[in-house]
């Protein structure tokens, strides 16, 4: 990969040249909350701070319109109705800054779903091919982060364009992708020189701060094995509020539902995000409930993103260790240690 050097002050240059033809997407302050909202005009940038809302809006919005439609009456025969439809792919340009090397692995598993062999969202595949990453390093860690632990890691490169680490007056700059060696040829960037082995200095602290990984190998299962144990469950799920916050922040977290709004002849096709922790989740049409209870919610979030998941897609965790889910949950539950627990149920069960 090609190291170079952009300045602090001609981040911000380059980010107002790319925000002529692009939708920026950088991490801001929005209330408190460090969210990514598109570049502007007295928006500051908040770098230092893990946004709280990962970037996944960039290519899965909360809410997108699949389609409009409009019913017609046949002038001849007012018996007779026909449906015009007009589809509302995505059109423009994006770039995604400043998310952490966590959050832009998340994309991995929305590209395993969405965009493989036997299916192809054009939705999702189209906003994917037009958002380019430049994902930001880490230099500090928290007691929630667990990316070493899931496959990733602090300076992880999966998805992004571009890796930047921050050294001393600016950032070291990497193309990830042909797409990002692009990128690099700006004006703004300038020969990496020695700012490349102070950006392997600091990807390496930030890696020592991790400390060791846990071994999820054997998490698949020993998961299983738990998997008709209602009481595990039940312990596990006890404080859970169902509230779904854990779901709607979660990079890789991809359930959505369709719904149809319609206004007379014309209406609108939308997707929004869905939450599996919601009791209507899994509510069928006959009343009947396969997961009626939060324990058996908790149960398939975490079956879903390090059983099944894995399963499916060649041992691929469906978590990249961000922690989010724990941080901001109001009841502390903590995935890792459900899984850590289930294994260690695993164990003892073993042992006997
Ligand atoms: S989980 Fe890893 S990549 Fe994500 S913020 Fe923490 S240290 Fe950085
Ligand atoms: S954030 Fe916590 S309380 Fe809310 S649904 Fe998730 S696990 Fe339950
Ligand atoms: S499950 Fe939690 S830690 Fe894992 S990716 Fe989702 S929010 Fe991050």
């Amino acid at each position: 990969m090609a190291c170079k050097f952009i300045s602090n002050e001609n981040t911000n240059q380059w980010l107002e040249a790319l925000a002529k033809d692009h939708v920026v997407f950088v991490p801001v302050d929005d209330g408190g909350t460090v969210t990514f909202r598109p570049f502007g005009e007295g928006r500051k940038l908040v770098l230092d701070r893990m946004p709280v809302r990962s970037a996944k809006e960039a290519v899965f919005p909360q809410s997108e319109t699949l389609l409009t439609y409009k019913y017609d009456k046949d002038p001849e025969n007012p018996e007779r109705t026909s449906v015009r439809i007009r589809e509302t792919l995505p059109k423009e340009r994006a770039v995604v800054f400043g998310a952490r090397p966590c959050g832009t692995r998340g994309m991995a598993v929305f590209d395993k779903v969405f965009d493989n062999d036997r299916i192809r969202d054009p939705y999702y595949a189209t906003r994917r091919e037009h958002t380019m990453f430049v994902t930001l390093a880490c230099t500090k860690v928290e007691s929630t982060c667990f990316c070493h632990e899931v496959g990733s890691g602090p300076a992880d490169t999966s998805c992004s364009d571009v890796l930047l680490t921050p050294v001393q007056g600016g950032y070291a700059a990497e193309a990830v992708t042909e797409c990002g060696e692009k990128m690099l040829e700006a004006s703004f960037f300038a020969d990496g020189g020695d700012k490349c082995a102070e950006a392997e200095a600091v990807k390496k602290a930030t890696r020592e701060m991790l400390g060791e990984a846990h071994d999820f190998s054997d998490a698949p299962e020993k998961l299983l094995a738990a998997f008709d144990d209602d009481e595990f469950w039940e312990e596990q799920a006890a404080g859970c509020l169902s509230c779904g916050a854990c779901t709607y922040l979660c990079p890789t977290c991809y359930c959505f539902n369709i719904t149809d709004e319609a206004t007379g002849t014309t209406g609108k096709r939308v997707r929004s995000w869905d939450t599996c922790m919601s009791f209507q989740y899994t509510l069928e049409g006959s009343g009947h409930n396969p997961r009626s209870t939060k324990a058996k919610r908790l149960k398939n979030r975490v079956n879903h993103k390090f059983s099944y998941f894995p399963e499916s897609y060649e041992k691929y965790i469906a978590c990249c260790g961000c922690g989010r889910c724990i941080k901001s949950c109001p009841a502390s539950v903590d995935i890792r240690a459900i899984v850590k627990a289930a294994q260690a149920r695993g164990a003892e069960k073993e042992s006997k």
